[in-house]
């Protein structure tokens, strides 16, 4: 912080000097990283366990030979408990990785590209709850600079969401357009919708609005996600919705260079 020293002799305020305040933030910067590498260790040694949990769940339906009801459901809760736990892992791993901005990197890209992708991966998931999908993608979009992975892991969690909290034979809506300044891509529902109170806390880690936590599963760090995304990216997130009319989530990147 600097700031001018003034002082009045005669009246007249003049400025006598400069204050400057300087601040050592070093210990907040490393244990920035040790709670980094705790995540990620905490993480990474998860996995082994669950991986080997998940394979002996697995023999176990294979070996059985006339399993009762009460056998198929114990296993069924077992085993949503397993992919509970790998998405969470999954999740926290993605978040911190994004954060520490070890695997990030900005690149000219063709969005069209991108947005056909996940057309092609979502299109069988909504079908299966006959959900429509309809997309209103402008004809002739520009190049954007951006890591295409994560542009990509954070439109999948829209449209994930979208799914989600529709209720079979939804209507869901990818649009993409562009303006001199800016290019956004949103996804739009006609499903449960989101009350105000709680669109205020959508982006924080963990959190997960009342009305859809019970029955929908999730980790409540998918817009956690999307939104440390378009940070990287010097964008931003707004969502839209009323409860029982859908939502509108809009993810919005500048188009000019970014100085990263
Ligand atoms: P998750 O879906 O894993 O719970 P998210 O961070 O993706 O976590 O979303 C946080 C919360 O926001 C969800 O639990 C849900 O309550 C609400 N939400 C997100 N997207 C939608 C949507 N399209 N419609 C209704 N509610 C939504």
């Amino acid at each position: 912080m600097i700031s001018p020293v003034l002082v009045a002799f005669d009246g007249t305020p003049q400025q006598n000097g400069w204050v400057i305040v300087l601040q050592d933030i070093s210990h907040i910067k490393e244990a920035e990283r040790a709670r980094l590498q705790f995540i990620q260790t905490a993480a990474h040694d998860l996995r082994n366990p669950l991986g080997v949990t998940l394979s002996a769940l697995t023999m176990l339906q294979r070996s059985w030979k006339e399993p009762t009801a009460t056998d198929r459901e114990v296993f069924s809760i077992a085993m949503r408990g397993v992919n509970r736990m790998q998405d969470l892992i999954d999740d926290l791993l993605h978040l911190e990785k994004l954060e520490s901005g070890v695997d990030f990197a900005l690149i000219p890209f063709d969005i069209g590209e991108l947005l056909q992708n996940a057309v092609q991966d979502f299109g069988p998931t909504l079908e299966q709850r006959n959900q429509q999908f309809l997309l209103q993608i402008a004809p002739l979009l520009p190049m954007v600079t951006g890591d295409a992975r994560w542009l990509s892991r954070a439109l999948a969690n829209l449209l994930s969401n979208a799914h989600k909290y529709t209720p079979d034979g939804g209507l869901i809506t990818l649009y993409a357009y562009a303006d001199d300044e800016s290019l956004t891509v949103a996804v739009q529902d006609n499903g449960a919708g989101i009350p105000p109170d709680a669109q205020a806390r959508l982006f924080e880690r963990f959190y997960r609005a009342r009305h859809t936590e019970n029955q929908v599963k999730g980790t409540g760090l998918g817009l956690a996600i999307v939104k440390s995304v378009m940070e990287k990216h010097h964008g931003r997130i707004e969502v839209q919705s009323a409860p029982g009319e859908g939502s509108l989530f809009k993810m919005i990147l500048p188009l000019q260079p970014l100085d990263v």
